[in-house]
């Protein structure tokens, strides 16, 4: 089938895979396809060979140094990134902050913060969730009390992913109690390199450390560290949400994970048909899902906001996903089932490279129906706004 986007875009598509071809280190790719870490150093590393490239911030537009991509090649990029193996970028500093600066931030806020997320000299974190307010995310309670010219601000954050790599932190705050919840949300930027932050971390299912614990604790913020208006942030967040679900689509890596799958399913001596049929599956739904993802693109790319379409993407990408590494955690056999964390200290495993962190990557990936919004709340935002039920 023919998924060809047709002009200049293909002409892109051929640019980014030649680039991947010779700048990509090989290491990088190879632990990045089976699912492996890279170090902080190492993603600095890759974001400056992407910077000397231009291509560090896909979402930007060239007068703040990204490559003024519109939806579709910025899509494409995702997707060819996807497929070669490239380490994913800091999405949450260059993806979801950068976008939202550009958007709603000053002009002294963009002149301090778009270099520096540029430069990968901040990495910035996300501070959304709580305790008491994940799905109800207008339930949050982290207070930000006006004193002067700074708020002081109390509470806890929690599941914020790579805080322990962050030295920034962007935070939902309440600064009013007054009237309807989401009004008196804001949107604030705050340095983690100061007396009253805390972090702790949290090891996941997949025995990784990915999501900590944020205390925050009378911690003294600027008034210029507030983005948009007091008050205002519940139009920043749907703003950054549709980003982050567009996103989860993850076409390009669920693709690599596909072809892996197939070719383990093709390299076995005796294949059964009901691997087959589980596998064709699969594959049919990728297809799927990326035809409503290039339909959703275009509409993007004529002007029209993303919908509430996102959610369906989101949901069915992390679906695929996790189905993709259930059946290759199933090809793998025996030997997949090493969890590299069970192993006696120095001792290797000895599973193929490729195999390693195949049960690591089954477990993390069922967060992918979590974060982002769950399935369950996607699927009512699918079902009220765009079934109408
Ligand atoms: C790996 C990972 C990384 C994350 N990273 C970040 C991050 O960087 N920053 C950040 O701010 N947050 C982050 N999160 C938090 C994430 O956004 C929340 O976990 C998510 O919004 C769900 O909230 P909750 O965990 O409080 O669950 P709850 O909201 O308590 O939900 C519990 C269950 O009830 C269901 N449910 C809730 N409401 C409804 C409803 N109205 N209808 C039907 N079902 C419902 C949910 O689907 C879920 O199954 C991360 C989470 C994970 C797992």
């Amino acid at each position: 089938m023919d998924m060809s986007l047709g002009g200049t875009v293909e002409a892109l598509r051929s640019e980014f895979r030649a680039f991947f071809a010779e700048s990509l280190p090989v290491d990088y790719a190879a632990r990045t396809l089976a699912g492996g870490k890279l170090t902080k150093q190492e993603h600095n590393h890759w974001h400056s060979l992407l910077r000397e490239r231009g291509w560090n911030v896909p979402l930007w537009p060239k007068e703040y140094g990204g490559p003024g991509w519109g939806p579709m090649e910025r899509f494409l990029w995702e997707e060819e990134s996807g497929i070669a193996g490239a380490p994913r970028l800091n999405h949450v500093s260059q993806d979801l902050l950068g976008p939202v600066i550009i958007e709603f931030g000053s002009e002294a806020q963009k002149r301090e913060l778009l270099p520096r997320i540029l430069s990968s000299e901040d990495w910035w974190c996300q501070g959304f969730s709580e305790p008491q307010a994940g799905s109800d995310l207008a339930n949050l309670q982290m207070r930000a009390v006006r004193e002067g010219d700074d708020y002081i601000v109390t509470g806890t954050k929690l599941w914020t992913s790579y805080a322990h790599l962050a030295n920034k932190i962007f935070c939902l705050v309440r600064t009013s109690a007054d009237g309807p919840k989401q009004a008196g949300i804001s949107f604030l930027l705050i340095d983690m390199e100061q007396p009253g932050v805390t972090v702790s971390p949290i090891y996941t299912l997949g025995g990784m450390l990915t999501v900590n614990e944020v205390q925050i604790e009378e911690v003294r913020v600027p008034v210029g560290n507030l983005v948009g208006e007091e008050g205002g942030a519940w139009d920043i967040t749907r703003f950054l949400l549709g980003n982050e679900r567009l996103m989860g689509a993850w076409i390009g890596v669920n693709m690599a994970f596909a072809r892996q799958v197939r070719e383990r399913f093709e390299a076995r001596p005796v294949r059964d048909a009901v691997m087959a049929r589980r596998i064709a599956e699969v594959e049919t739904d990728l297809l799927a899902l990326r035809y409503t993802t290039y339909r959703v693109l275009a509409d993007e790319a004529s002007g029209k906001a993303p919908g509430p379409e996102v959610s369906v993407i989101k949901v069915r990408g992390g679906e695929i996903m996790q189905a993709l590494t259930e059946l290759l955690l199933e090809l793998g056999e025996i030997e997949s089932l090493v969890h590299p964390g069970t192993l006696p200290e120095g001792e290797l495993p000895i599973v193929p490279f490729e195999l390693q962190h195949m049960a690591q990557q089954y477990f993390d990936r069922r967060k992918l129906t979590i974060y982002g919004g769950s399935s369950e709340v996607q699927r009512n935002i699918i079902a009220r706004r765009l079934l109408k039920v």
